[in-house]
């Protein structure tokens, strides 16, 4: 199974991320309820593995936090631009969970991840959309902010890849704690 470690998000954060999904020709726009912040990605793993990760991931604890979103970035590869996100404000207490999450994992028997953590919360992958698009699309939504949201718990997801698209199956809940 195709699992990673997500923070999902609240249901007035998912209404408000929902004006985002227009404007853009070519672009999939990811459903408001699979909107997600993943900590960490783990890819396909084992059952025996799955419970590895599980029972290291229930013994964080770290307080609830507050999370801001602001600004909408892309990534790019071979001169297209690939996805569009919504970006988050610089956050110790994420970081932290997300060191945490990454230890865990590790404890749990797998390699440690090269790549730097960069916190996004995708909202559309685009085919073949034109650049003039995009620009015009970041002109009008770029600067998009909004208060920001209590993080009162991350979850163990699991991820079908099917030929509409991903589809995320929560597995597991982990709370975190009163500040
Ligand atoms: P698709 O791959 O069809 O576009 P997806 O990326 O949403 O769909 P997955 O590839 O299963 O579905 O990824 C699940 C989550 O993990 C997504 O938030 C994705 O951005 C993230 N993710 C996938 N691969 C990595 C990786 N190598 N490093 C960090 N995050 C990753
Ligand atoms: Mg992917």
């Amino acid at each position: 199974m195709r699992l990673f470690i997500a923070i999902l998000l609240p249901e007035p954060v998912r209404e408000a991320l929902s004006e985002l999904r227009s404007g853009l020709p070519g672009a999939r726009w990811v459903e408001p309820e699979a909107l997600h912040l993943t900590l960490r990605f783990m890819g396909e793993v084992d059952a025996g593995e799955a419970e590895d990760i599980d029972a290291a991931l229930t013994a964080i604890h770290v307080p609830a936090f507050d999370l801001a979103i602001s600004g909408i970035g892309s990534f790019q590869s071979r001169r297209r631009v690939r996805s569009l996100w919504v970006g988050l404000g610089r956050s110790e207490p994420l970081e932290r969970l997300q060191g945490k999450a990454e230890s865990a994992v590790v404890r749990a028997g797998f390699e440690p991840e090269r790549r730097k953590f960069k916190p996004h919360i995708t909202l559309a992958r685009l085919k073949k959309t034109p650049v003039g698009h995009v620009g015009a699309y970041m002109e009008t939504h770029g600067t998009f902010a909004m208060a920001a949201f209590a993080v009162t718990g991350f979850t163990l997801m699991r991820s079908y890849l099917n030929r509409d698209g991903p589809h995320y199956e929560t597995l597991a809940k982990y709370p975190l704690h009163g500040p």
